[in-house]
């Protein structure tokens, strides 16, 4: 993943990473890549690791982007658990977030640098939060008062002591639906990303109006995460075919309707950010 942001910071584009849900979901956002030339991160969720079990979804992994001619890379999106995070790296993941960002300030960089040093000799990148993110994650509630945004100087300090690949600092944004203007702190995005030089990875990217996203790239976001948007497209679609077809119980035309759904917005996002054509 370190390579494709790097690449991405340079060029003034935004890789995509999208939280995958099932295999169906995976191959939407591979294809997508495919079809429009572009580098991707699939993006799995604790949860999703959980549910599934870190064997079968890399298998699914390996058989979708081993042979694909783009840039994919596979993320673990917010994890607290340092056993999940090691089963990750262990497993083939080629990335890993680790979120420590609830933690005392000292805490977070303490449990940031040591995922670092887990994951650098397997040349595996790392993502790190400083800052609360507002909204609902796995198990993360940030309630909108207790919510802080990521303070520059501390910012600063954090990057420098645990080098992460990729940053995470809280800006504004939301997890989840937004229930209305997020204010994103332009001026400290701005701040954080000249001064640390550091990929930013943008959260709570559903949602957000296509100025933002632009804005927020333009400043040093590099990384944009996709979730809430694929979960709604997964049952909305879901049914919405059954309501038009409610005696057909074939389920496989309803993957078949959930995948090009999916695919068909994950590639307005990469296009919206730029990575199309970038493979
Ligand atoms: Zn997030």
């Amino acid at each position: 993943m370190k390579d494709m942001l790097a690449k991405a910071m340079a060029g003034k584009y935004a890789i995509g990473a999208f939280n995958i849900l099932d295999y169906n979901s995976t191959k939407a956002v591979v294809k997508a890549a495919e079809e429009i030339s572009a580098p991707v991160i699939i993006q799995t969720s604790a949860k999703t690791v959980i549910f599934w079990g870190s064997e079968p979804l890399i298998s699914w992994v390996r058989e979708l982007a081993g042979p694909s001619k783009v840039p994919i890379a596979l993320h673990l999106d917010h994890c607290k658990d340092l056993n999940l995070i090691k089963e990750c790296i262990d497993s083939g993941w080629t990335s890993v977030m680790i979120d420590a960002s609830a933690k005392p300030f000292e805490e977070n960089l303490a449990l940031s640098r040591q995922v670092v040093n887990m994951a650098r000799p397997k040349d595996v990148t790392v993502e790190a939060e400083l800052g609360a993110i507002v909204g609902v994650e796995d198990d993360i509630h940030v309630k909108h008062q207790d919510a802080h945004l990521a303070d520059p100087e501390q910012a600063i300090q954090f990057c420098l002591q645990v080098e992460p690949d990729c940053f995470a600092p809280a800006i504004g944004t939301a997890h989840g639906v937004y229930k209305g203007e997020p204010e994103i702190a332009y001026d400290r995005l701005e701040e954080i990303a000249s001064k640390t030089g550091i990929p930013i990875a943008l959260h709570g990217g559903t949602g957000l109006a296509n100025e933002v996203f632009r804005q927020c790239i333009a400043l040093g976001c590099a990384k944009v995460n996709i979730s809430t948007q694929l979960k709604h497209t997964f049952i909305d679609e879901f049914v919405a075919y059954y309501n038009a077809n409610s005696t057909e119980y074939n389920p496989l035309k309803v993957m078949g309707a959930q995948f090009d759904k999916l695919k068909e917005g994950i590639i307005e996002k990469i296009r919206l950010f730029g990575g199309a054509g970038k493979a």
